[in-house]
């Protein structure tokens, strides 16, 4: 297919907000590619070119793309910068002056879809010497033949910024409304489907074939599979009362999620919930998996968490994170800040896809595969009850373990990827915790000069994707503070400004920070409709993504029960 054409379909979803209109055009596009072999268009639509599970990024930075775009039409790069300051999107300035060079010269060959999947594959793989060159040589290639609103596109495609308003959702019913009947059960299959593959070309392949094709996606271990979720309970009475009895009560350890596979080669990669591959990171778990684990192949959800070598006692999240993000000397980082993993679940096992059977067969099968050794790798500490009595005094002493609460889950559910649950809850103490998105500054006076010393943090509309601002938070010290200082998230954020006024300065929705503040109360200044009273900032959140920022439901939602007052 022509590039062009799809530019086109990218501008039609960009104009056009509703959900139902995007997926009319799409599923326009998509029934002219139902019987093309190749469907990878689909991932272009994603602003990408590797299915969702696959690790390997463009590795694109702004600075590289206005290079590449100086070499492709000529003109400066103070010129370039410039107009980026102006205008904001890089994709706009390459578009503007593609324009302006394209009226001397008419450009010669025709970009195909084929052309951009081929170029942009190539990015991820090139390592070592004259990367930076080579990387830069596929870009221009791509840029040198393009037409404006081609240039706009290739830009935000590297810099993983379509801006074309089209997610998971309307894709998934793009593809129910181009091959299959549009019901609750085609619509929660594909989903299903979707969420085991994250691979939306063989979801549209399997949909081309029919339902029974789409409900026979499996699991892969290996591939990175998102991560199911809970939902608030009030109190042990209100979790009862929301999953029955008897129920599972489980600690909640306060660490970071871990999605342990081995495949059939034996081979084992873990992954956050962000879906990075941190299996490197953490050699002492794999280990561990090797020797307290019997089985051939095996995807495990589990939490890990972090402990004092002296006290054996249970440190925070906040003390291990450390260890995510960490790529040189890991093994010192082992020793110095050890982890314990705890599994919860167990969704694959000997080859079998384990998501559609009940929780108590696959909790009962996990503790029988996994020998437990305190400090590398157990089962979570388990309580099933149907006496609250019980249930309290499991809660108080998770809390006296240093634990942030319980789970409390439902014994008959079954493993949905990547959805939020009313079969999982979980309860903990009310301290008013949010995770919000840093989206803006402003420049500090006296020892703060030079440094963002106040910072604009907002929740995502449910809606639109929009961030809304919700609140302001200072008061981050010069020396770290509970591991974070104003000097150092000014360095984090200062790659991401895009707008300077004053003092003040708009940035790249993408550090996720978790904040502590005392109410939430409404408000006329702040987009949202709320203001945080006190929000203070606690700790980044790395192994989070915008995805898991709160969103202003959720805002909604605590406003309530605050006002409603409910103690847990
Ligand atoms: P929070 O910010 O409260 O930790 P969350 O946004 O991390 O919530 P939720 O799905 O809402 O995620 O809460 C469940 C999280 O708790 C899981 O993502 C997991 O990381 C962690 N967890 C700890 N122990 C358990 C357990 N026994 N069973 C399930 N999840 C657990």
């Amino acid at each position: 297919m022509n590039y062009s054409d799809l530019c086109k379909v990218y501008e039609d979803l960009e104009k056009n907000p509703s959900r139902l209109k995007k997926t009319e055009i799409l599923s326009q596009l998509l029934k002219k590619i139902k019987h093309e072999k190749n469907k990878e268009i689909i991932y272009l639509i994603e602003g990408k070119v590797f299915p969702d599970y696959c690790e390997k990024e463009f590795g694109i930075s702004e600075q590289l793309c206005i290079k590449a775009l100086v070499k492709s039409s000529g003109i400066s790069k103070e010129k370039i910068v410039s107009e980026w300051r102006k205008i904001g999107d890089l994709g706009k300035v390459a578009e503007e002056i593609t324009s302006k060079k394209k009226q001397n010269t008419l450009f010669s060959h025709k970009l195909t879809t084929e052309k951009i999947l081929k170029n942009l594959k190539r990015l991820p793989e090139l390592q070592g010497k004259g990367t930076v060159d080579k990387k830069l040589s596929l870009i221009s290639e791509l840029l040198t033949s393009a037409s404006p609103i081609e240039a706009k596109y290739i830009i935000r495609t590297l810099l993983n910024d379509l801006r074309i308003g089209t997610g998971p959702g309307t894709i998934r019913d793009s593809i129910i409304a181009t091959c299959l009947k549009k019901d609750k059960e085609t619509t929660d299959a594909v989903q299903s489907a979707y969420d085991k593959a994250n691979d939306f070309v063989l979801v549209f392949e399997r949909a081309c074939k029919g339902l029974k094709s789409i409900k026979s996606i499996n699991l892969t271990p290996g591939h990175p599979l998102k991560a199911m979720l809970a939902l608030k309970a009030e109190n042990i009475q209100d979790g009862f009362k929301r999953v029955g009895k008897p129920a599972v009560f489980e600690y909640k350890y306060d660490g970071f999620r871990m999605m342990i596979n081995k495949d059939e080669k034996e081979d084992i990669k873990i992954f956050t919930r962000r879906l990075d591959n941190v299996t490197s990171q953490f050699p002492d778990v794999v280990q561990y998996v090797k020797q307290h684990i019997k089985a051939k192949s095996f995807i495990i959800d589990s939490e890990a968490v972090g402990f004092d070598k002296k006290t054996r006692r249970y440190t925070s999240f906040q003390a291990i994170s450390q260890r995510i993000k960490r790529k040189h000397n890991i093994q010192e980082l082992v020793k110095k800040l050890p982890i314990e993993i705890n599994a919860f679940d167990i969704l694959y096992y000997n080859g079998k896809s384990l998501a559609d059977e009940s929780f108590e067969k696959r909790t009962k099968l996990l503790r029988k595969i996994i020998e437990n050794k305190r400090f590398h790798l157990k089962t979570a500490h388990q309580l099933i009850t149907s006496n609250e009595k019980q249930a309290k005094e499991f809660y108080k002493q998770a809390l006296k373990d240093n634990q942030e609460g319980v789970m409390i889950k439902n014994l008959k559910s079954i493993y949905q990827p990547g959805a939020r649950v009313g079969h999982m809850l979980k309860l903990k103490p009310a301290e008013n915790e949010l995770d919000l998105v840093i989206t803006g500054g402003e420049y500090g006076k006296g020892k703060r000069a030079g440094y963002l010393a106040s910072f604009t943090l907002s929740c995502k509309d449910d809606k639109t994707n929009e961030y809304l601002e919700i609140g302001k938070a200072s008061g981050l010290k010069e020396k770290k503070q509970e591991g974070l200082s104003f000097i150092e998230l000014t360095k984090k954020i200062k790659p991401l400004i895009t707008k300077e006024i004053g003092r003040k300065v708009n940035i790249k929705p993408k550090i996720v920070v978790t904040i502590r503040y005392q109410n939430i109360q409404r408000s006329p200044t702040y987009k949202s409709g709320f203001a945080l009273r006190f929000p203070r900032i606690i700790q980044l959140r790395p192994d989070r993504s915008l995805k898991d920022s709160a969103t202003l439901k959720e805002i909604k939602e605590d406003y309530k029960r605050h006002e409603l007052k409910i103690r847990y």
